[in-house]
């Protein structure tokens, strides 16, 4: 193994550049190689479901190029590249038929969107997943090709949904919004607070088509349909998957390194089951917790830069709160790790507050809507940490 081999990241999102510039702080000589499937370019995804509103195009989105990180933190940056394997007993990585050294190897390889229905080639043109700055160019570009307003129907009204929905309206376009679930929302808050929500996307024009499942899309002249399970059908100019997000374990698993569906397995320090390979972000289940938003990501970078340049460190997350971006009705969650005994609820009309509570009233989590988000600091100092 030669001693000059890099220290390798895959993966130039948050995390993987979080991490870069973190180890740049405090070792500014040894040889660092970032690798990304993607553009590289450096960009806060959180920022994709808010462009519309805000009338961005994808290239106010990225503060900086790949190139310019190069220069900035001094690593290789191979872009558009994906890894296909990986030796952790050679410590080699493969592309293509090029075979690298590495010295440490991170993995930060996200999470992808989940489609759980078949897309048939005749849409596929037209239906569009976003998840990265490249994905956001594609469905940006079709967006204005139209040059007006556009009807997009959104499956899914999970967070990134729902982000989407009210971003879109925002921007002018006409949504349909369709899910399984009674109402928005259904992984962060409790039912009566999702249903606020969905009564301020309504008022605000979005045709919310919650309780009903997505049978099939199909080609409708320029359009594309959409058949529910209640036999209504919808048409759409563009539709826009937001069905879920999964760890991507597929590189790692195939290296021999623990995984399971909540990501690939980590210790407190980040590390993998194989020595020299370690993992953050939305890709690592770090000691059974996969939190997938930024500030757990942004602590790990910083414990992780720590350990990989002499000072061992695990990282905890406190209790911190998600922000949903959706201003028709603010939103803010944060989900009991485990089932609470009860959900009290306070407040009346779109302002409310549900806080999740042991049989003794300790709070395990809480979740607000409207005028209630501004208890959010009072409330996470109470709530237990993610990972403490
Ligand atoms: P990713 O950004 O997914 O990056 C993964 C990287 O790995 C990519 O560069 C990819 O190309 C690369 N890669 C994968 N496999 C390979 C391979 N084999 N070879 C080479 N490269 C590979 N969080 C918040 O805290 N607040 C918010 O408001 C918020 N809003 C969001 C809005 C949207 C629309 C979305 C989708 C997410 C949002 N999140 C938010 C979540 C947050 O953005 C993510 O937790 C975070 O961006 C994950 O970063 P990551 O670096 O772990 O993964």
């Amino acid at each position: 193994r030669p001693m000059s081999a890099p220290l390798t990241i895959i993966g130039s999102g948050m995390a993987g550049l979080a991490l870069l510039r973190q180890l740049r702080a405090r070792d500014s000589a040894r040889p660092m190689t970032l690798i990304t499937a993607d553009s590289g370019d450096d960009y806060a995804k959180p920022l994709l479901s808010t462009g519309f509103a805000k009338r961005l195009p994808p290239q106010r989105l990225a503060t900086r190029s790949a190139l310019e990180v190069t220069d900035e933190l001094g690593a290789v940056v191979r872009t558009h590249t994906r890894v296909q394997a990986i030796d952790p007993l050679e410590r080699t990585l493969t592309i293509g038929s090029e075979t690298l050294p590495w010295s440490e190897l991170v993995l930060a390889t996200g999470a992808a969107p989940v489609r759980p229905f078949r897309v048939p080639d005749a849409v596929a043109g037209r239906v569009f997943s976003v998840n990265d700055l490249d994905d956001y160019r594609a469905f940006h570009a079709a967006l204005e090709a139209r040059g007006r307003p556009a009807r997009v129907a959104i499956i899914g009204i999970g967070l990134v949904g729902c982000e989407f929905a009210n971003d879109l309206v925002a921007g002018g376009h006409h949504v349909e919004l369709v899910a399984p679930e009674p109402a928005p929302l259904p992984r962060l808050v409790p039912e009566p607070l999702g249903r606020a929500l969905g009564e301020a996307f309504r008022e605000a024009g979005v045709a919310l088509h919650s309780g009903r499942r997505l049978m099939a899309l199909e080609a409708d002249d320029r359009r594309v349909g959409l058949a529910l399970d209640d036999g209504t059908s919808l048409s759409a100019d563009l539709v826009l998957v937001a069905t879920g997000l999964r760890p991507r374990t597929v590189l790692a698993e195939s290296a021999g390194i623990a995984v399971s569906e909540a990501g690939i397995h980590t210790d407190r320090q980040l590390a993998t089951s194989v020595p020299g390979i370690h993992a953050l972000g939305d890709a690592a289940c770090v000691d059974g917790v996969n939190a997938m938003y930024v500030q757990p990501l942004l602590a790990s970078a910083k414990a992780l830069a720590n350990t990989l340049t002499g000072s061992p460190s695990a990282v905890t997350y406190g209790p911190w709160p998600v922000l949903v971006k959706t201003p028709l009705l603010p939103v803010v969650a944060l989900p009991p790790l485990h089932t609470p005994a009860r959900w009290r609820l306070e407040g009346a009309g779109s302002d409310l507050t549900a806080l999740a509570e042991t049989e003794d009233g300790r709070l395990l989590g809480f979740a607000l809507t409207g005028r209630c988000v501004r208890r959010k600091v009072e409330l996470a100092r109470a709530a237990p940490p993610l990972l403490g």
